[in-house]
C-alpha cells in the first residue's frame, strides 16, 4: 500500500488524486494505493468552489466531477487540518510514504504604489473570495458605496470582478452567492467601473469567450477609447500588430475590443443602460489618491517605441474612484518547512518533484498546480499538471516485488512500503451514505470490496476518527484535533441546499461565515 497525503482539496490536489489512482492501476505491476487529500478548510474544492464566480455555473460544474475523485474508495477527505499550524511537514513527511503539495496561490501581487493601503483600496483575491462565500473574508468587509470602481489589471480575474459589480445583482439569485453578498450587490451604488491594462488591447491576458460574455449583460454599456483600440497608436515596435496576425486569442479579443471603440453594440445588448464598463489600455498606476480613504487615481500613458521597450511617457491623468481593486495575478504562499523560491513564489522543483537548495530532488515531496508552476491557465490546465507530477511519483517508487522480476520504472527515492504493514482504511465512500455512483476510478487496493472492519475510521459525531495505524491521526488526536470527513462536509453541503430552499434561490446558496459552516458541520458542537 502507498500512502500518499494531499496538501489542497481545489483542483490541482483532486487531479493529483485521480492521476495517482489510476497511473498506480496501470502500472505493469499495480500499486494499491490510499490518498488522504488534506485541506485547512472543512470545504472541499478549493478555487472551484472560492475562486470561479458564482455566475460561471459550467466552470463551476467542474465540481461534479472532483466529486468522483473524493468520492474513490482509494481517496479519503481529511479537512479542517492546517500544514504549519495542525500538522507540520516533518509529520506529514515521515506519515506518508510521499506527500504532494498543490495548495494553489492564495495571496495577490502587489503594485508597489503610494496609495496601496488606503483604506477602499483591495486586492481584488479579497473580493473574490468574499463573494465566493470564503470563511476567511467576513460578509460585512464590502459595503460597496463607491460610485467609480477602478480594476487594475486585464487578465480573467479583472473580468470576473468588473462583471460582479457591473452585472444587474436580480442575474445572480439563481446562484449561489451567499445571501449577504447578494443584498450587498443590490444596495450597491456603483455606476462606473473602469478595467485598466498598463499595455495595450493585444497584450491583454484576457480570454476571449470572458471578454464577449461583457457584451451581453443587461444594462451594462461597454465603452473603450478609440485610440487605445488603434493597435500602432501607443506601440510603434509593431508587435501588437505581429500578435493580432499571429495569436488566435489575440485576434478573438480585438474583435469586441473595436466594435466596442467603434460603439457598436450587440443585439443581444439591452437598452437603458444602468451602469457603465470603460476598459482602458496603455495607462499604468502610478498612485493611489486619498487621505482616510480612496478618492481617485493617478495613471501614466505608457507606451511601446520602435526598439520595444516599454514605458511610462510623463503624460498624466486623474480618475476619479472610490474604490480600487487591484487584480494583477495571485501568488502563492510558502509552506512552513517547505523549500520555496521567493522571486517566482512557488516551490522550487523538477516535473513536481520538490527540490531542496542544491537543487536534489527531496525524497517523498511533490508539488502541483499553481504552487509548482505559478498562477497560470485555466482549471482543466491542473489536470495534466498533477498527472506529470504523479508520473514523477511513481517512476521514483524503489522496485517493487515483480512478478516475473518486472521492476517499478525507476529505481529512486521513496521507501517502498512494506507490504505486511498494509494500512487501515477509510475511504469517503465508506464514510459517506452515498454510492459513488458514476465514478470509474479504479481501485488497485480493492476498494468497497474491503472486509468491513477495514472501512471504518469515523467517530460518533461522523468526524475522521483516529485509528492507531494512522500516523497523521495519531498526530492530530494527541493536539485534539478532529479532522472533518467527507461526511461531515456532505452536512455542509445539506444545509446549503436546504438554505436556497428556505430563500426560494436556485440549487445552492453558499454558507458565508465560519460559525455557520461549522455548526453545519458539527451540529453536535454548536
Ligand atoms: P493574469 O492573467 O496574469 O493577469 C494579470 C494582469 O495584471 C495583467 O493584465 C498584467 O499586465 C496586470 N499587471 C501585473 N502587474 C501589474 C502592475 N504592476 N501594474 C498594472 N498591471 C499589472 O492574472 P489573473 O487575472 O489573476 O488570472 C490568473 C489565472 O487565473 C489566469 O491564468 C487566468 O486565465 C485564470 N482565470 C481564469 C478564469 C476563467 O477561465 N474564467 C477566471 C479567473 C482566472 P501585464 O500583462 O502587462 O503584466
Amino acid at each position: 500500500m502507498l500512502n500518499v497525503a494531499v496538501v489542497g482539496s481545489g483542483p490541482a490536489g483532486l487531479y493529483a488524486a485521480e492521476a495517482l489512482v489510476k497511473q498506480a492501476a496501470a502500472l505493469p505491476l499495480p500499486v494499491p494505493v490510499r490518498v488522504d487529500v488534506i485541506d485547512r478548510l472543512p470545504t472541499p474544492y478549493g478555487l472551484v468552489r472560492y475562486g470561479v464566480a458564482p455566475d460561471h455555473k459550467s466552470i463551476k460544474s467542474i465540481a461534479q466531477y472532483l466529486r468522483k475523485v473524493l468520492e474513490s474508495p482509494d481517496v479519503r477527505f481529511v479537512g479542517g487540518v492546517h500544514l504549519g499550524e495542525d500538522v507540520t511537514r516533518d509529520e506529514l513527511v515521515s506519515a506518508y510514504d510521499a506527500v504532494i503539495y498543490a495548495t494553489g496561490a492564495m495571496r495577490d501581487r502587489r503594485l508597489g504604489i503610494k496609495g496601496e493601503d488606503l483604506p477602499g483600496s483591495y486586492a481584488a483575491t479579497d473580493f473574490v473570495n468574499w463573494y465566493c462565500g470564503h470563511p476567511d473574508v467576513a460578509a460585512s468587509t464590502f459595503t460597496l458605496d463607491a460610485e467609480s470602481v477602478a480594476v487594475i489589471g486585464v487578465g480573467n480575474v479583472a473580468i470576473d470582478v468588473a462583471r460582479i459589480l457591473a452585472r444587474d445583482p436580480a442575474e445572480l439569485h439563481a446562484t449561489d452567492v451567499p445571501q449577504p453578498v447578494l443584498e450587498a450587490l443590490h444596495a450597491s451604488k456603483v455606476r462606473e467601473v473602469h478595467m485598466i491594462g498598463r499595455r495595450g488591447p493585444a497584450y491583454a491576458k484576457f480570454t476571449t469567450k470572458e471578454l464577449r460574455e461583457l457584451a451581453e449583460l443587461p444594462g451594462v454599456e461597454v465603452i473603450v477609447h478609440a485610440d487605445e483600440a488603434d493597435l500602432s497608436a501607443f506601440d510603434s515596435s509593431g508587435g501588437s500588430v505581429t500578435l493580432a496576425e499571429s495569436d488566435r486569442r489575440v485576434r478573438g479579443n480585438l474583435v469586441s475590443i473595436t466594435k466596442w471603440a467603434q460603439g457598436v453594440t450587440p443585439a443581444t445588448a439591452s437598452t437603458g443602460h444602468a451602469r457603465r464598463l470603460i476598459v482602458r489600455f496603455w495607462l499604468k498606476p502610478v498612485e493611489i489618491l486619498g487621505t482616510d480613504r480612496v478618492t481617485g487615481l493617478t495613471l501614466e500613458r505608457t507606451a511601446i517605441d520602435a526598439a520595444g521597450a516599454f514605458g511610462g511617457t510623463g503624460e498624466y491623468e486623474t480618475l476619479d474612484a472610490q474604490m480600487v481593486l487591484r487584480s494583477v495575478g495571485y501568488q502563492s504562499v510558502p509552506l512552513p518547512g517547505v523549500p520555496f523560491d521567493e522571486r517566482a513564489s512557488v516551490v522550487p522543483n523538477e516535473l513536481g518533484r520538490v527540490l531542496a537548495a542544491d537543487g536534489s530532488p527531496l525524497p517523498g515531496e511533490y508539488v502541483a498546480g499553481w504552487l509548482k508552476r505559478g498562477p497560470t491557465g485555466v482549471i482543466g490546465t491542473n489536470k495534466s499538471d498533477a498527472a506529470e507530477t504523479v508520473r514523477s511519483l511513481l517512476e521514483d517508487l524503489a522496485g517493487g516485488p515483480g512478478a516475473d522480476g518486472a521492476q517499478l520504472p525507476r529505481a529512486g527515492l521513496l521507501r517502498y512500503p512494506d507490504p505486511a504493514a498494509t494500512a487501515v482504511v477509510a475511504g469517503n465512500s465508506g464514510e459517506a451514505a452515498l454510492a459513488a455512483d458514476g465514478a470509474d476510478l479504479p481501485s488497485a487496493s480493492g476498494g468497497t470490496d474491503l472486509p468491513a472492519g477495514l472501512r471504518t475510521g469515523l467517530d460518533a459525531g461522523g468526524a475522521v476518527a483516529a485509528e492507531a495505524d494512522w500516523p497523521l491521526g495519531t498526530v492530530l488526536a494527541g493536539r485534539g484535533i478532529k479532522p472533518v470527513s467527507y461526511a461531515e462536509w456532505l452536512r455542509i453541503e445539506t444545509a446549503e441546499i436546504d438554505l436556497a430552499k428556505s430563500l426560494g434561490r436556485g440549487e445552492r446558496v453558499k454558507l458565508h461565515d465560519s460559525e455557520a459552516i461549522w455548526s453545519a458541520c458539527r451540529p453536535q458542537d454548536a
